[in-house]
């Protein structure tokens, strides 16, 4: 058994510029974080009740892993996966995200597929117990998974028999939706949310300046660029976050739901940028498995997201929609993609 390795963020809020005077610079500053859903959560924060709105967004985080957690036996999630082939009554939440993310492995042709989990686990992605598996047990475990299996009627779900579903790929980024909606009741009116590989934001900084977001280098400790953003979801998946070593060899937590491997389609770091961040979090795992030619034309068929990607290649391709926001400080080539070819 290699090293083990969970690096810190992808994203990273960084150096608080003092601009011109906006209209929430008098604002109380509140910052503070815990740990929930296996990752370190901060939160900055402009406004009267700061802390109370923070306090909120834990108790909320909190509940959310209790129910979607894969690893939780009192979870709804364990519940389902515990079925054994039953149909399974969940609550409209847990059932409205598992929609979503199905909605997902359909838009990213199969990419995203929740029920990859049991091939997720046998890797020991989920455990920490790391390993390489040995291809019959992948191509047996590869036997129940595949999304369209799954049957969702109303809040009633129904798996194959030894089928298993996770939805660690955008449980943090509908998390941090919620905890915007809490952070918004609470008058927060410039603040930022930091889950993991997860930023979301609420309008800009205090002066009416953008926050300065810097994106992970997949190669380095380093930063690679830095996005300006107000008003936005920025989610990063990256070879880098959760994998290990073994015989020289690196083995990443992204797999390729059509082979049961981690995904090796050129893309080592995707970033998606849109208004919400469970759409970001699934799109983000997804076209990392895609690879860029599928991600550009499923980028073209939507409107609703930006996305920067970084290939095995060392190139940056980033869409036309957030090129003007992102300032590549590292010396990779950066190709823009347009709407129209
Ligand atoms: P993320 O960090 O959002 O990219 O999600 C990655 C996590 O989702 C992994 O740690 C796995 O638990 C799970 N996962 C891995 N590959 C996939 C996939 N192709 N589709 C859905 N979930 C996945
Ligand atoms: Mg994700």
């Amino acid at each position: 058994m290699g090293r083990i390795m969970k690096s810190a963020a992808a994203l990273l809020l960084i150096a608080f510029g003092t601009g011109c005077a906006g209209e929430n610079i008098n604002q109380k500053l509140y910052t503070g974080g815990f740990i929930a859903m296996d990752t370190y959560i901060s939160l900055t924060l402009y406004g009267e009740s700061g802390e109370k709105a923070s306090a909120e967004c834990k108790k909320e985080i909190e509940r959310l892993e209790a129910m979607f957690s894969v690893t939780d036996e009192n979870s709804e999630i364990s519940l389902i996966n515990n079925a054994q082939g039953a149909k399974t009554t969940v609550s409209a939440e847990t059932a409205e995200l598992i929609d979503f993310a199905l909605k997902a492995g359909d838009i990213s042709g199969g990419c995203l597929d929740i029920t990859v989990y049991p091939v997720v686990r046998e890797w020991g992605f989920t455990t920490g117990e790391y390993k390489v598996p040995d291809p019959d047990s992948l191509s047996e475990l590869l036997k129940n998974t595949g999304y369209e299996k799954v049957i969702l009627e109303n809040n009633a779900l129904t798996l194959p028999p030894d089928g298993k579903i996770d939805l660690g790929a955008v449980a943090k980024g509908y998390a941090g939706d919620k905890a915007i909606e809490i952070l918004k009741n609470n008058g927060i009116v410039s603040g930022l949310i930091s889950l993991g590989g997860n930023i979301q934001t609420i309008g800009g900084k205090p002066d009416g300046t953008p926050w300065n977001v810097a994106v992970r280098d997949p190669f380095s400790e380093d930063n690679f660029g830095i996005l300006k953003i107000k008003d936005r979801a920025i989610v990063t998946s990256g070879n880098y976050e959760r994998f290990f070593e073994e015989n020289g060899k690196i083995y990443h937590h992204i797999i390729d739901p059509s082979d049961g491997y981690p995904a090796d389609n050129g893309i080592v770091s995707a970033t998606v940028i849109g208004d919400k961040g469970a759409l970001c979090d699934a799109l983000s795992t997804a076209v990392f498995v895609m690879g860029t030619e599928k991600s550009e034309e499923l980028w073209r068929s939507r409107g609703d997201f930006e996305m920067i990607l970084v290939t095995d290649e060392k190139e940056i391709f980033i869409t036309e929609g957030i090129y003007d926001s992102f300032e590549n400080t590292s010396d990779m080539e950066m190709k823009v993609i347009y709407k129209k070819q």
